[in-house]
């Protein structure tokens, strides 16, 4: 992968070596394959894991991290670098953190001791499910409700569009417990995979498939145990989890775009038509020039905030501008080279081909561009009082 961007003065020498060290492996053991994507899943997953990339996933070196917080910079990189050679092996690492990433921040000391050593080696499967059929974009419009017993909470309610969804070992799961209206009522919990009332009611069949799911929760008891930081926090703790991720997104458009920009190149250097290359033509010049210029703004954009998130800054709008300009930025990349590669780039299984399927859900999953947009007015109209 080109690696040009390792020069920023965003990056320490660890980054510039943990990119190097995770390109030549992914070149050397990721293929693709048109298998069940859930065995190919929970297959990248342990691969990962026995790589040692996972660790890089969770925080806390007593718990298999490979730091005691995480480092958003190691985190974008191997996304980028992971999604520039294989889309489902940058989804099983993404899903891993994602799935965590709650109980790295929040956990309890027992919590953390039982799940995150586990996520870090590729044994347990994460999930976040936070999305239900009629609370996407608007979460605080959830419904599903956790009551509280003595020793235990009886969940009831629906997830919807969730990731690893049918092979998760466990799922971060946000409820409504009402100690007040809208985001300030919801808290989170663990729940394992085989909890009674937890069912997969459908699985969720999507252009780049990975695998997906409708849960359904019927008086689903949970052990307050399970019960992820203070009740009513839950709202608090997804977003400051997303913070961390979704500019892990923007880094995985960029890694897509980047391979499209690659093939892109050698497509144009050494397709002949009209009695010269394609490359020659300055209309394609001018498509590589933005190409390129797109690329650069977006990582720029994406390295800044993880930079800044790993000085311990707030990073909300800051994340927002990234996973918007490169979720945006890579999908006219990936079209633009598909409309070079002209026929050859529609063909199903053509890296273009696969490239423009898997950008898509980046624009809309872990908040929408549209979100993205009101979260940035949001932040300048207040700072602007
Ligand atoms: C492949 C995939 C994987 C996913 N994985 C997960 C997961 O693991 N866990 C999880 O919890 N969720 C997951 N999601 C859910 C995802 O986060 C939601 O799909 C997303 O937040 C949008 O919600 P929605 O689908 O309900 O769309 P809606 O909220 O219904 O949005 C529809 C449209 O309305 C727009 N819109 C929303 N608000 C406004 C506004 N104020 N003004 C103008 N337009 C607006 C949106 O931008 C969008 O274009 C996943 C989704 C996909 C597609």
């Amino acid at each position: 992968m080109d690696s040009g961007h390792l020069d920023w003065p965003f990056f320490e020498e660890r980054h510039r070596e943990l990119a190097a060290r995770v390109n030549a492996w992914a070149g050397e053991h990721l293929r693709h394959s048109d298998g069940d994507v859930d065995a190919q899943c929970r297959a990248l997953v342990k691969q990962l894991g026995q790589a040692g990339w996972l660790r890089h996933a969770v925080a806390g070196t007593a718990h298999g991290g490979a730091g005691e917080a995480i480092d958003t910079r190691a985190v974008c990189l191997l996304r980028e670098t992971l999604a520039w050679h294989h889309g489902l092996a940058d989804f099983a690492f993404a899903m891993q953190g994602l799935g965590s990433g709650a109980i790295s921040l929040h956990g309890s000391p027992e919590q953390r001791e039982r799940y995150l050593p586990r996520v870090a080696r590729g044994e347990a499967i994460a999930a976040f499910a936070l999305s239900e059929p009629n609370a996407g974009s608007d979460v605080a419009a959830m419904s599903s409700v956790a009551e509280a017993s003595a020793d235990a909470y009886l969940i009831n309610g629906e997830k919807t569009w969730i990731s690893n969804g049918g092979i998760a070992d466990f799922y971060v799961l946000f409820a409504r417990t009402g100690e007040a209206a809208g985001s300030r009522g919801i808290s989170a919990f663990i729940v394992d995979a085989g909890t009674p009332g937890l069912e997969i009611a459908e699985r969720i069949a999507v252009i780049a498939p990975h695998p997906l799911a409708r849960l359904r929760l019927t008086d689903c008891r949970v052990p307050k145990s399970q019960l992820l930081g203070a009740p009513g926090q839950g709202f608090k703790i997804a977003m400051q989890t997303l913070d961390i991720f979704r500019t892990s997104v923007a880094a995985a458009a960029l890694g897509f775009a980047r391979r499209a920009l690659h093939e892109a190149l050698q497509r144009v250097t050494t397709r002949e038509m009209f009695g010269q290359r394609l490359a020659d033509f300055q209309l394609t010049q001018a498509k590589l020039a933005q190409m390129a210029t797109t690329l650069d703004g977006a990582a720029l954009l994406t390295y800044r905030a993880a930079w800044q998130r790993d000085q311990g800054r707030n990073v909300t709008r800051e994340a927002a501008m990234a996973k918007l300009a490169a979720t945006e930025g890579a999908q006219q990349v990936i079209d633009a080279a598909v409309q070079l590669f002209g026929g050859s780039g529609v063909v199903s299984g053509a890296t273009v081909e696969r490239l423009y399927r898997e950008i898509r859900a980046l624009r809309i999953y872990e908040g929408t561009s549209e979100i993205q947009k009101i979260v940035i007015a949001r932040h300048l109209l207040k700072e602007s009082r």
